[in-house]
């Protein structure tokens, strides 16, 4: 396990890096996928969102079993709106974060969807994790815990529910993501 301290962010040095793990962010617009991101690589949440617009990814360094990772976590930046994903978003990726709105069914009926998009896309080693995005709305909800899971099982996909607002289990499912990833290539 590691904890913040263990980042030294930016300052390190290319040739200091190990391993570098390219993961997508998929999911239906307004779910929280650049919340998420902006969660886990800056530990912030940006009440006015949409402020990373254009950028392409984010990175976050970090030690896993004793090897430098730096995770480079890829944002649609809005390119699910018009169905205009490019193989190249997919390509070289070794993880992916497929995220829903527990408040919004169709967020959730659509992961069928991204889940075919993955497998045209990406690579079939991919990592896949399904994530249960605004936990912090329980009064909201309409897709249960259980029905996630189960579905998460039967598609042999990581399953996490979280909430970008609070915080809520971010921080450990990029990890789990990231510990997966690892043992695949290792
Ligand atoms: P994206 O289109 O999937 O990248 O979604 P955004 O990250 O832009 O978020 C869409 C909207 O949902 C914004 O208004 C966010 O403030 C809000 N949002 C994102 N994550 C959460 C969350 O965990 N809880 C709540 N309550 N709102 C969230």
């Amino acid at each position: 396990m590691m904890t913040r301290e263990d980042d030294r962010g930016e300052e390190w040095e290319a040739e200091e890096i190990d391993y570098v793990f390219k993961i997508v962010v998929i999911g239906d617009s307004a779910v929280g996928k650049t919340q998420l991101l902006g969660r886990f690589t800056k530990d912030e949440f940006f009440l006015d969102s949409k402020s990373t617009i254009g950028v392409e990814f984010q990175t976050r360094t970090l030690v896993l079993n004793r090897k430098r990772i730096k995770a480079q976590i890829w944002d649609t930046a809005g390119q699910e709106r018009y169905r205009a994903i490019t193989s190249a978003y997919y390509r070289g990726a070794l993880g992916a974060m497929l995220v829903y709105d527990i408040t919004k069914r169709q967020t959730f009926d659509h992961v069928v969807r991204w889940i075919d998009e993955l497998r045209a896309n990406a690579d079939n080693s991919i990592v896949v994790m399904l994530i249960g995005n605004k936990s912090d709305l329980a009064k909201s909800r309409v897709v249960s815990t259980e029905d996630a899971m189960e579905f998460a099982e039967e598609q042999g996909l990581f399953f996490s529910e979280a909430s970008a607002l609070s915080g809520d289990n971010v921080e450990t499912a990029f990890l789990r993501l990231l510990e997966e990833i690892y043992g695949v290539i290792s």
